[in-house]
């Protein structure tokens, strides 16, 4: 993966439902520079998902077939179905902007083994487990066994939080975005400075 430019790659994970998607989302809507990668997945559409923007929708037989043909930087197997970041998508984005990737601790340690990138890395943790399932409750988007099924990796999920550089608890959520919004703007002003420095 060629990444010679200034621009930074944030990494954001989280138990499901600890709110990534909608701090992505107010990163991307603030700063025209930062944008999320869309990743291909073979889960279902939720009802108020698009096509391109949220996910490339696509079938089993085809991400089989993406797989076989070195087409993802990272993938892994989440809840039954495949989710990955292809290289086209990537090595397009970061000529221009920096990538914000919604991805889980699978991607973040398989996209970590390149080691010329400028990863920031960010775990969310909501502030307790009956908040989380309210929010997975609540967002209303997937089925009660789905929600259950989610709410049950967060044991799971959450050992993985020393592999990040920053861990962040999703309470308030202006509160949390605020330190998130400090934490990139920063990384990104160190970026900018060390490209400078080796001109
Ligand atoms: P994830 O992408 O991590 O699965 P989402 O961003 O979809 O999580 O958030 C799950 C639900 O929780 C959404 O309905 C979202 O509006 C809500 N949410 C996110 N952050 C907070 C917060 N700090 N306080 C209350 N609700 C939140
Ligand atoms: P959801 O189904 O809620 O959209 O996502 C389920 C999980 O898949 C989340 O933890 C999300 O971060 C992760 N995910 C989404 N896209 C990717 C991807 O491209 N790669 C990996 N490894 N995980 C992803």
């Amino acid at each position: 993966m060629d990444h010679d430019s200034n621009n930074i790659m944030v990494i954001l994970s989280s138990p499901s439902g600890a709110g990534k998607t909608t701090i992505a989302k107010k990163i991307q809507q603030k700063y025209q520079t930062f944008k999320i990668s869309v990743s291909h997945t073979t889960r279902k559409p939720r009802p108020n998902e698009i096509d391109g923007v949220d996910y490339y929708f696509i079938t089993h037989e085809k991400f089989k077939k993406l797989i076989s043909e070195d087409k993802f930087y990272e993938y892994a197997k989440i809840f039954d179905n495949y989710y990955g970041t292809s290289k086209e998508t990537v090595d397009q984005m970061i000529k221009k902007n920096d990538i914000i990737f919604d991805i889980d601790w699978q991607g973040t340690q398989q996209l970590s083994k390149f080691k010329n990138l400028k990863l920031i890395k960010i775990y969310l943790i909501p502030p307790n487990k009956n908040e989380l399932k309210q929010r997975l409750i609540k967002r209303n988007q997937d089925s009660p066994q789905e929600v259950e099924r989610r709410f049950k990796a967060y044991d799971n999920d959450i050992r993985h939080w020393k592999d990040y550089d920053h861990i962040i608890i999703n309470d308030n959520l202006e509160n949390c975005y605020k330190q998130i919004e400090k934490i990139i703007l920063i990384s990104k002003d160190t970026s900018t400075k060390d490209s400078q420095n080796t001109l």
